[in-house]
């Protein structure tokens, strides 16, 4: 059927094209889209092309048609995957994990929440009520993470800003226990207070001093277009708040989130003016509001806006902000507010559905599978400090996918004592290096400059990596390449990734990287007299003079939660979806032939195709094989009297002419192309 399928719909895996080339590849993937086939494989890698509009093929019927099943045995699909994740779990007592990839709008949300719903179906057979609770818990949780990380942006209604990566943690039988979540990267510019509030009842907005008019608020206006028609608020509000109780938010903690959301909108609509040589506050009714809603005194909010304490020396001094670095601090506490009530929701969450009560010792080790839903690859006009940090997590992915397809290949090949061959593939090792490496990598770079006492400037940064990295095959700038008239001469440099070339901007870096919050307002939230947002600011408690280490900056704080996050995903069995969005303009017809080339390219599908080529695309157990195919040969049906199973596999294959696609292992028959495994699928199929 698979073969039959490849047939009238383009081939169903990646690894069939006659040769690899993009033009290929891309006449596949085009071909079916349009056939309405939304997914295809590359090996066990699944390729989803976003659809755009409802597609009838996740509902119960389609859960079971995969439940249970190999890979090859159905068209491609993301239930396969989570079956085969999930599998591999129950039945080897493997931790698995998911990657889910591409860029934003490609579908990566959807996916996870379709391979959340498939593992949902396929649990809990025997209806146990508390692991029933804990599915309802992690559900929710996805809910209320949306809401909070989520934002409108030119490119996805519901953009999510950040990467997520949960764990869920199975007991012996199979049944979800309990969970993890990790974020990485909060986008916090972009993420959208109002529609937090939008569709709160009156008299909450009336007690958070919010208008319902969406214009009075600066932090709105900037990103432009307000309304996001596909978005229900009303029923947004009260989802999110109801899956808030049920996880087992208080009352206290729910009513603070309000306030917070409330505040980072008031404060945009602060104004500094001078008089004279004092800065102040314009509009100082909102002062009152603000104060109110923090929980704290009026002059204690006026004071952090407006004043810095300093030390110098022994002596501790307030210096008064300009206007302008009073709308700066301003806006940065606006945005650190967002981003610790992220955090401490998070938190929250994690709090709740760790997992209680299991004593490994008693009912085994419990396993896990591990969904990462990550931005993959970008690249835009203007690439900035973001772009970089997500571009350098898709090489560590890339890095740890080589690392883990070749090594497993490998050991598997030594253990069944079959013939290593070399795989020729580009290892990105050397950019990783680029990037992360001590005292001579670019973050290491940007570290460097953002602590000079003198001139820190962007152009400073951007002389440190010209010195530092002039050498290196994959860094220039217009500097080291003076001709080349696609960079700007102090501003911009280039890389050289795997998935393509990007250029990017300094502006931005060293703001970004040091993202400092004055110790003033850290102090205003910690003395605040409620006691949930007191405690979201445990370093405020410090006074200027204790305030001895320097925070750790943005770049190294990533840079180490990515190696976490490969530590973690390195000891998992991985299972790969990579998305792609076919146009820009959330139609279900167009498939915009460049714009999903670029993709291809950037999520490195080509390379994927060939390392995957270049092993073995199926391998089973001998009996096992038997039992599915013996029915095709003479020599095996329905018994054979051949000396081993082995031999029967061998006189099957031979007898079918695919002898020389086949390698014989200790223990299993190893096929090295899938369209092998398609003619034998389809010759079973045929008899029975
Ligand atoms: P990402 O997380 O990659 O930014 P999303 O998963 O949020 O993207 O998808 C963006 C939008 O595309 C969704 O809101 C939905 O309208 C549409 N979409 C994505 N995947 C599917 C799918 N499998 N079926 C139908 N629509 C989809
Ligand atoms: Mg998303």
């Amino acid at each position: 059927m698979a073969e039959h399928e490849s047939l009238e719909y383009g081939k169903a895996d990646f690894v069939l094209l006659d040769n690899v080339s993009m033009e290929e590849f891309m006449t596949n993937l085009k071909l079916r889209f349009e056939k309405g086939r939304i997914y295809t494989y590359i090996g066990e890698v699944v390729v989803s092309v976003n659809p755009y509009r409802a597609m009838n093929i996740y509902g119960r019927d389609i859960v079971e048609q995969y439940k249970g099943r190999e890979l090859y045995e159905r068209p491609p699909h993301l239930f396969a995957i989570a079956d085969a994740a999930y599998k591999a779990m129950k039945r080897r007592n493997k931790d698995t994990c998911i990657v889910i990839s591409g860029e934003s709008g490609a579908g990566k949300t959807e996916a996870s929440k379709y391979i959340m719903q498939y593992i949902a179906a396929i649990t809990n057979p025997n209806q146990r009520a508390e692991v029933e609770r804990v599915k309802n818990m992690l559900l929710k949780s996805n809910c209320v993470l949306e809401a909070f990380g989520n934002a409108k942006t030119n490119r996805n209604d519901n953009s999510s800003r950040f990467g997520k990566y949960m764990d869920i943690n199975f007991d012996f039988k199979g049944d979800p226990i309990g969970g993890h979540i990790s974020n990485y990267l909060l986008e916090k510019v972009k993420a959208n207070y109002r529609r937090l509030l939008r569709g709160a009842p009156d008299s909450l907005l009336r007690s958070l001093h919010i208008k319902k008019d969406p214009t009075a608020y600066n932090y709105i206006k900037v990103g432009g277009q307000i309304k996001v028609s596909s978005i229900n608020d009303g029923a947004d509000f009260k989802a999110v708040a109801d899956a808030m109780k049920v996880i087992g938010f208080t009352g206290d903690e729910i009513q603070t989130v309000y306030k917070i959301l409330a505040t980072i909108l008031h404060l945009g609509n602060l104004t500094f003016g001078v008089d004279g040589d004092v800065t102040l506050i314009e509009n100082t009714k909102l002062v009152s509001v603000i104060r109110e809603l923090l929980s704290t005194k009026e002059e204690n909010v006026e004071k952090a806006l407006l004043y810095r304490t300093v030390a110098t020396g022994r002596d501790v001094i307030e210096k008064q902000h300009t206007a302008q670095e009073a709308s700066y601090g301003r806006d940065a506490l606006a945005k650190a507010m967002y981003e610790r009530l992220f955090c401490w929701i998070v938190g929250r969450i994690n709090d709740i559905i760790e997992v209680k009560n299991y004593d490994a010792r008693v009912h085994g080790k419990n396993t896990v599978i591990g969904v990462l839903d990550i931005y993959g690859f970008e690249i835009f006009q203007n690439n900035s400090f973001e772009q970089f940090c997500i571009n350098y997590c898709n090489e560590k992915l890339q890095q740890l996918f080589i690392q883990l397809v070749l090594k497993q290949e490998q050991e598997e090949y030594q253990r069944e004592g079959i013939p290593w061959k070399h795989i020729d593939y580009f290892n990105n090792q050397i950019i990783v290096d680029l990037v992360e490496q001590q005292h001579k990598g670019i973050f290491s770079v940007l570290d460097e400059a953002c602590m000079n006492v003198g001139k820190v400037t962007d152009e400073v940064f951007l002389q440190g990596l010209n010195g530092k990295l002039a050498k290196h095959a994959h860094y220039t700038s217009r500097k080291l390449s003076p001709t080349d008239k696609s960079l700007e001469f102090d501003r911009d440099f280039r890389i050289r990734h795997y998935a393509g070339d990007v250029v990017y901007s300094v502006v931005g870096f060293i703001d970004k990287n040091k993202d400092t919050l004055f110790q003033d307002f850290k102090r205003l939230l910690y003395n605040s007299s409620n006691p949930v947002l007191k405690a979201m600011w445990p370093e405020g408690k410090l006074s200027i003079t204790e305030v001895t280490k320097r925070p750790l900056t943005a770049a190294t704080l990533f840079k180490n939660s990515m190696i976490l996050l490969v530590e973690n995903l390195a000891c998992k069995e991985p299972y790969y979806v990579r998305c792609i969005k076919p146009n820009d303009v959330k139609s279900p017809l167009l498939f915009e032939q460049e714009r999903c080339r670029h993709q291809v390219e950037y999520l490195g599908l080509l390379e994927n195709v060939r390392v995957r080529r270049a092993g073995f695309a199926y391998r089973q157990t001998y009996p096992r094989f038997l039992q599915r195919y013996k029915m095709i040969s003479e020599f095996t049906w329905p018994n054979h009297d051949l000396p081993s199973d082995k031999d029967a596999v061998k006189r099957l294959m031979q007898g079918c002419g695919f002898d020389h696609d086949v390698a014989y292992g200790k223990t299993k028959v190893f096929i090295r192309t899938p369209r092998t495994l398609f003619s034998l699928e389809e010759q079973r199929a045929s008899l029975i």
